[in-house]
């Protein structure tokens, strides 16, 4: 098979399976690429030598013994523990962390066969929408075509996004708490998928904002996201907030098409000053619906205004609370200043420890948690978020999915928005919605934007409904055929 590394997973297993390929050969050739992709920055700790070891264990087994993902490579964002390798959430208060133990996710995906090859680069502690506050540097979008003006990736995911477009792993695995996986995928021209709060175990991620947090796959396309996202889901005891819901099939009806579903449009998305381009690829998608046989129904999600402003006082409040734990006793970077007392030992190690935008969310968090606040902006937050909620639970007693843009814009240059944090956040507009209600969504690439930059497509399914969103997804992804690739030229 040539060119293997860019091939379906199905069919790199198929490959595999009948010894075209060794597991070895394709590690080593993956390996190969991701050292030639260096430039990027994508990368935070390359697991090659692991990586070999566990292909020769693989390509030794017998036919009967191979796991559904034996042998598979996959990219794994540094947020995701995963026992003895460094995981530092792009921090420097967790530079040289070594992780005890494994996170669920990765656990569940070794179980399955699948190769850890590297960690990814990201924002620190996933905060952030331009992979622009990593402690490694920042991240670059493989889309970029002059040097001198590097594009971000997105973020917070920002390197496990990158490592997708440049074909650099058969998968790759983000979190998302407010759009980091779909954000990042749309810029980078990707899919990328995050299931119901609820689906993926959190254990062994390291914390954000813990109502929100969800781990989720970027692939190269929609068949691959389910082949990722079966073996990434389980109910976890060590997650009490994990489902027992049970996943439905994502295969059975995948390719069955829209014919008769009715995709919600909600007015509140069509925000003002968002780009003709923008615009054009929604009307695109709803076009492609329609064509196919499904009924567009515009909805209105009253509340969509509100969800910015208490995205950013929940997410920082949690931040702040998860993120106390690092103080420079348990784990993690100690000052090597001089300190009086306990109290400036703590100053010191978060001060030198944490980044700016950290220390900007772990502020407002203790701010809107702090006794006479609280009930001002945190429990006042709660209050618009339940009605969030009720608008989508609304909205989906007529519906079967909504169909929104992914984010207001094509990947900006790095450092564009970096001094001005509002601007950041309102790259959030359109994923933080339905991140606050706990609902699957994903982006898939639909476009290309007048500079030549990848723009996705969002669809938002109900509670549990993965199966039906990437139903949609998939009858989209074979009308638009996204067949654009970053000028890598011969890398
Ligand atoms: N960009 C959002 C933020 O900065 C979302 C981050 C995320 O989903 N992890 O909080």
């Amino acid at each position: 098979m040539t060119n293997i590394m860019n091939a379906d997973i199905k069919n790199i297993i198929k490959a595999i399976a009948n010894k075209e390929y060794s597991v070895e050969e394709l590690v080593n050739d993956f390996i190969k690429k991701i050292d030639k992709l260096d430039k990027f920055n994508l990368v935070s700790e390359k697991l090659y030598d692991e990586a070999i070891l566990q292909a020769k264990k693989a390509d030794a087994k017998k036919k009967e013994d191979r796991l559904p993902l034996e042998g598979i490579p996959i990219a794994v964002k540094d947020i995701f523990c995963t026992e003895g390798n460094k995981t530092s959430a792009s921090s420097n208060i967790l530079k040289n962390f070594k992780a005890p133990y494994e996170s669920t996710v990765t656990q569940s995906l070794k179980n399955a066969g699948a190769i850890i090859i590297c960690k990814t680069n990201m924002d620190e502690f996933a905060m952030g929408s331009a992979s622009d506050t990593c402690n490694l540097g920042n991240v670059i979008n493989p889309w970029t075509k002059d040097f001198s003006k590097p594009l971000t990736p997105g973020g917070s995911s920002g390197g496990s996004a990158g490592i997708m477009a440049a074909s650099g792993a058969c998968f790759s695995l983000g979190t998302d708490t407010g759009g980091s996986i779909r954000q990042p995928a749309s810029f980078c021209g990707v899919v990328g998928i995050k299931p119901t709060y609820g689906r993926c175990s959190r254990f062994g991620i390291i914390a954000f904002a813990s109502s929100l947090d969800q781990a989720g796959p970027f692939t190269k396309n929609v068949e691959d996201g389910a082949l990722a996202l079966t073996h990434m889901v389980s109910y976890d005891k060590k997650d009490s907030t994990t489902s027992m819901e049970k996943m439905p099939d994502l295969f059975k009806n995948l390719k069955n098409g829209v014919r008769g579903l009715k995709i919600g449009i909600p007015k509140q998305y069509d925000i003002e000053g968002i780009p003709s381009e923008i615009k054009d690829l929604w009307n695109k998608g709803k076009k492609i619906l329609e064509k196919l046989g499904a009924e567009i129904i515009d909805i209105s999600l009253p509340h969509t205004k509100y969800a910015l402003p208490t995205y950013y006082i929940i997410a920082p409040a949690e931040a702040s609370a998860n993120l106390a734990r690092y103080d420079g006793v348990k784990y993690g970077y100690r000052s090597k200043n001089k300190f009086e007392d306990l109290n400036e030992m703590y100053c010191k190690t978060r001060g030198e420890g944490f980044g700016k935008e950290v220390k900007r969310r772990l502020l407002i968090g203790t701010y809107v948690l702090s006794s006479g606040y609280y009930d001002a902006y945190y429990l006042h937050a709660q209050k618009v978020r339940r009605r969030i909620i009720e608008d989508f639970d609304n909205a989906f007693n007529k519906i079967d999915l909504i169909l929104t843009p992914t984010a207001p814009s094509d990947a900006f240059m790095i450092g564009e928005k970096t001094e001005d944090p509002i601007s950041m956040y309102l790259n959030d507009i359109f994923t933080v919605p339905s991140s606050l209600a706990g609902l699957p969504a994903l982006s898939l690439p639909g476009a290309m934007s007048d500079n030549g930059r990848p723009l996705g497509l969002q669809l938002i399914g109900n509670t549990f409904c993965e199966d039906l969103l990437l139903r949609g997804a998939y009858a989209i992804e074979q009308e638009i055929c996204f067949k654009n690739e970053p000028p890598l030229g011969n890398l």
